[in-house]
């Protein structure tokens, strides 16, 4: 492949916010190229690869071939071993197989025009009276350089193109969730269930998961609070629980990793530039997913940014703030509002919460009735939400 000195727009990152962002821009008629540092899209895979069918079917056509199982029901596993179990009412979530999902992501991208660039690492970026005007990046040993009209940074947790940029992407430590994640054999659950553990000694300021990924395979992954982290690791956590419940399995994969669980950040644009997906903070800081949510930024930036050049008009980037903000910042503000509640849940509180929750027959057990629990349970809750609409 040629590779061109100038595009309308460079995407930093294939990730499913860099492969989204590029569909959109490309669909509009406009040129662009994603800049992967990794030799294969979707791989390494650093993600516990749950998500929900409704959140899925809006970018990608179902196919079993990146479905690894099909989620009915939760199980949450109290402080005790106790379990609660919500059945979904019929398949409303998958564990997917990311290796595959972020390639046809990509694929997606390049039917509509997208090229796709692997092992190019992007190290820089060029400015041009006060604006970010191209990128610098490293490619079978040659240093390129591509100019554009903006760039879209869509590098992940660890983003530089950011910071470079001048936005303010710190997040602080507290908030950085600290995960580890293994990809397990032999493991004898429900083929059909998420199973999240809560308690002090399990999982403290986070929970622990195990994922049912078909062939009695399983990610078995924990995430916790940074501040906890630096006195006991997320992997020694991660470990005990192994040692516990499932002794006898054979570890296929290991992974750690931050999950930023935060609002967005203040700023996901600047003159030339704008961050999607993990880069720009747009985790659900709640649950710590965000394959959604990053595909989510990806189409809402993506769209704006092919807009704004196709009118002409470069400083309508910056109305991706608001839109982001409307679309799904906003009830991340309040998600992690509730976070930062049920993480100061002490091991009585999910005691309290199961008992409870195991009283409603399971055929009767919603999401609003748990919330309403909860509530009982915790009323300064019910403070921290109506905080956010005030
Ligand atoms: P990424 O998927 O991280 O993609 C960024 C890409 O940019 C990477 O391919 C990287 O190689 C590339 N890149 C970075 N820097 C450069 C550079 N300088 N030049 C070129 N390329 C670059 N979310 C869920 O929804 N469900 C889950 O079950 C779940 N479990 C998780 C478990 C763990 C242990 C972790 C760490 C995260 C989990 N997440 C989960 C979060 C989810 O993985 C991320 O939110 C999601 O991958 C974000 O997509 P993204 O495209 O923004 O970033």
């Amino acid at each position: 492949m040629k590779i061109k000195n100038r595009y309308d727009v460079v995407v930093v990152g294939g990730g499913p916010a860099g492969s989204v962002a590029a569909r959109y821009v490309a669909e509009a008629g406009l040129s662009v190229i994603i800049l992967e540092k990794d030799r294969d899209i979707g791989y390494p895979v650093r993600c516990g690869e749950a998500v929900a069918h409704e959140g899925l079917e809006q970018f990608i056509d179902i196919d079993p071939k990146f479905i690894s199982s099909y989620i009915d029901k939760f199980i949450m596993v109290d402080p005790t071993g106790q379990e609660v179990e919500f059945p979904l009412g019929g398949i409303k979530g998958y564990v997917l197989d990311r290796k595959i999902f972020d390639y046809e992501l990509a694929k997606i991208a390049a039917k509509n025009g997208a090229e796709i660039l692997t092992k190019a690492y992007v190290y820089g970026l060029i400015f041009k009276d006060g604006k970010v005007s191209g990128v610098k990046f490293e490619f079978q040993g040659e240093k390129y350089e591509i100019e554009c009209d903006v760039v879209i940074g869509a590098d992940g947790v660890e983003s530089r193109v950011g910071r470079w940029g001048g936005l303010k992407t710190y997040v602080n430590f507290k908030e950085m969730e600290s995960a580890a994640s293994y990809t397990i054999a032999n493991a004898n659950i429900d083929p059909n269930a998420l199973y999240f553990y809560f308690g002090e000694n399990v999982a403290p300021q986070g929970y622990l998961w195990v994922f049912a990924k078909g062939n009695n395979s399983a990610n078995v992954g924990i995430g916790i609070g940074g501040e906890i982290a630096k006195k006991k690791s997320a992997l020694k956590y991660l470990d005990e629980f192994m040692e516990t419940h499932f002794p006898n399995v054979q570890i296929l994969t290991k992974v750690a990793g931050g999950v930023p669980c935060v609002p967005t950040l203040e700023k996901i644009s600047a003159p030339g530039l704008i961050l999607v997906g993990d880069a720009a903070r747009q985790v659900n800081p709640l649950t710590g997913g965000g394959i959604y949510s990053a595909m989510v930024g990806g189409q809402v930036g993506g769209k704006i940014v092919a807009e704004a050049i196709k009118s002409r008009n470069l400083n309508h980037i910056f109305s991706y703030d608001k839109a982001w903000d409307e679309r799904m910042g906003h009830r991340h503000k309040i998600f992690n509002n509730i976070k930062n509640s049920i993480y100061k849940f002490k091991d009585d509180k999910y005691i309290n919460l199961a008992n409870a929750i195991n009283k409603i027959p399971k055929n009767e057990r919603t999401f609003g009735k748990l919330f309403r629990t909860a509530l009982i349970n915790q009323p300064s809750l019910l403070i921290d939400v109506a905080k956010v609409f005030w």
